[in-house]
């Protein structure tokens, strides 16, 4: 990285921007200061005059309203109709340009589906709908047809789209925090070749959850988010950004970003082993229990006594509704969640599962009502095949916290360089 860029000021305008992963991105693509910009619309105006800023990216709900302000503007941006990047020239004139248009060809390419000759549609009809339509367009797609709420073509006629075969979300609906909605049934879609959703928090939306069980080829919106985000890069400091470094990021952001849960019997040492685990991989600790427990005024252990195993089971697919759209974080989960089929795509949202085995007779028993109301290797058995169903990574547990820790985080970095 140069250092020749570092007192350059850049950075991000939008209305909400809380849960933005710019900063990191940009800090790994150059060493200029990337600040956030959270602007009523009011203040946009002011702003835009005020110099503040050298360059800048703009995000929902300002890519059309900036143009107004704008000296030139890029051929691209002004067939999106959108600007999402903004550089002021030394003779202090502001011109925009769209990277969107960039970071979508980019998500095609990694995904390294065909588009050319295929039927698509593109769910909502934003701005980033725009952009995803010019390159689906420039791509040679035989078909595009935007599914609006209040267009020709909506959610009430969508039968008539069941033979589309490109699929692409570029509506908010399953992004962080209202995560596990789809805005289509995709079962319905028998001729569907691939999904591409725009949304990256939480990396798999009920959409993409919904293809990885169909077994179609799909993908979430971090490589796009990646890519623009290095294409304005270039806009901002003049300097190439390669491949590699593009793909680096993504896989860093990534890895950063997934929860790691920990799933097995009662008494196996997830609270322990994910404490050492949040602490070595940066993640803050969640225990599921614990969280029940705060919620409902009772632990897990009375609420099963006193209300019965099914109502708690419901109670706890809620708590793990709320913390597992969490990012970054390394949650120990109750021994008994893989008993319910249903909390597999919310640990899986956003997550990596990792089973810690454990031999039965070290098991620890303290304070678990099911652990000695019924033989543990009965309550094993049962559970023993939805583990590893559940599991993307199975470890055995050692004497040694630290130890088991460390075997997580070594098979972790295994699978991601695999
Ligand atoms: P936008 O301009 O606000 O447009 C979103 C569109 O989605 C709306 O025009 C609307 O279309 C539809 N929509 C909104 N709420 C809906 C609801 N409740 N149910 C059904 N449809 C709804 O936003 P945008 O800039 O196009 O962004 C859209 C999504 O793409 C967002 O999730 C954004 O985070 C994501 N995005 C990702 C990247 C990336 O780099 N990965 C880049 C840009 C955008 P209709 O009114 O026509 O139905």
């Amino acid at each position: 990285m140069s250092t020749q860029n570092k007192d350059l000021r850049c950075g991000l305008i939008g209305e909400h921007l809380g849960h933005s992963f710019s900063p990191i991105i940009h800090s790994q693509l150059a060493n200029y200061s990337y600040e956030l910009f959270e602007l009523v619309p009011s203040e946009l105006k002011d702003f835009m005059s005020s110099g503040r800023l050298d360059a800048f990216n703009v995000t929902i709900p300002y890519k059309k309203a900036v143009m107004p302000y704008l000296d030139e503007i890029s051929d691209e941006a002004l067939l999106i109709g959108a600007v999402n990047t903004v550089v002021k020239k030394k003779d202090g004139k502001l011109i925009g340009y769209n990277t969107d248009y960039f970071g979508f060809s980019y998500m095609i390419d990694v995904l390294g589906v065909e588009i050319k000759g295929k039927s698509a549609i593109v769910l909502g009809s934003g701005g980033a709908s725009a952009t995803v339509c010019a390159v689906l367009s420039d791509r040679g797609a035989s078909k595009i047809t935007v599914i609006s709420r209040g267009g020709k073509d909506n959610y009430e006629n969508l039968h008539l789209h069941y033979g589309a075969e490109i699929i692409v979300n570029a509506t908010p609906l399953g992004m962080y925090p209202n995560n596990g909605i789809s805005p289509i049934d995709l079962k319905k879609f028998t001729n569907c070749k691939a999904v591409f959703d725009l949304i990256y928090n939480p990396s798999r939306t009920r959409l993409l959850l919904d293809a990885k069980k169909l077994g179609i080829p799909h993908i979430n919106g971090l490589s796009m988010l990646v890519a623009q985000a290095a294409k304005a890069s270039e806009f901002f400091t003049g300097n190439k950004v390669d491949g590699e470094s593009i793909k680096k990021i993504i896989e860093d952001i990534s890895a950063k970003t997934e929860n790691i849960i920990l799933i097995g019997m009662p008494g196996c040492g997830k609270t322990t082993v994910g404490k050492i685990l949040a602490e070595q991989t940066d993640r803050k600790f969640i225990d599921a229990d614990e969280e029940f427990s705060k919620h409902h005024s009772m632990t897990p252990a009375e609420a099963i006594t006193s209300l019965g195993e099914e109502r708690f089971r419901e109670l706890e697919h809620e708590t793990l509704s709320r913390i597992c759209k969490e990012s970054s974080a390394v949650i120990a989960t109750g021994g008994g969640v893989v008993t319910r089929e249903y909390n597999y795509d919310l640990l899986h949202q956003n997550g990596r599962i990792v089973y810690i085995l454990r031999d039965i007779d070290k098991l620890s028993r303290e304070g678990r009502p099911l652990s000695q109301n019924s033989s543990l290797q009965k309550l094993f058995e049962a559970r023993k095949d939805a583990y590893i169903r559940f599991s993307d990574i199975m470890i055995e547990s050692t004497e040694i916290p630290e130890l088991t820790a460390k075997k997580i985080i070594d098979a972790i970095n295994k699978k991601e360089t695999e």
